[in-house]
């Protein structure tokens, strides 16, 4: 079990009622998004895209890229805003990645992304909104 504390907490019955089911579902229960469902995969605008969870900033547009894969991509988060940790569910050895201030799941990190970082961090669009610069 998870036993971090982390600055943001709320009640289960408090995430049910700030997310949809399917954000919940992806958030709170650690699910995948189906890919290329969500419309954040084709935001192209200059901005920054937050948790849904708690507002807190996770990534800047210009480190999103196109990975082919479905789900909006990143090189990089904002520094110290996501927490990885390993995840052997499904019988795989994955890099899962969570929001750093209310410990919402945001998706998985591999490492094979482009440079300048050589990382993707494939996160479900559900998990975030998204801002447009001023
Ligand atoms: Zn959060």
């Amino acid at each position: 079990m998870d036993t971090h504390t982390y600055p943001v907490t709320r009640t289960d019955a408090e995430w049910r009622a700030r997310l949809t089911p399917e954000q919940y579902a992806v958030m709170r229960g650690h699910g995948t998004e189906r890919p290329g469902s969500c419309a954040l995969l084709y935001e192209k605008r200059a901005g920054t895209f937050s948790c849904v969870g708690c507002d807190q900033p996770l990534f800047e547009s210009k480190l999103k890229f196109e990975s082919g894969t479905g789900w909006p991509s990143f090189n990089d988060p904002v520094p110290g805003s996501v927490e990885n940790t390993v995840d052997r569910s499904y019988g795989m050895i994955r890099t899962e990645c969570h929001c750093a201030r209310c410990g919402s799941h945001l998706g998985h990190v591999f490492e094979d992304g482009p440079p300048p970082t050589g990382l993707r961090y494939c996160i479900n669009g559900v998990a975030l909104k998204f801002e447009p610069a001023a």
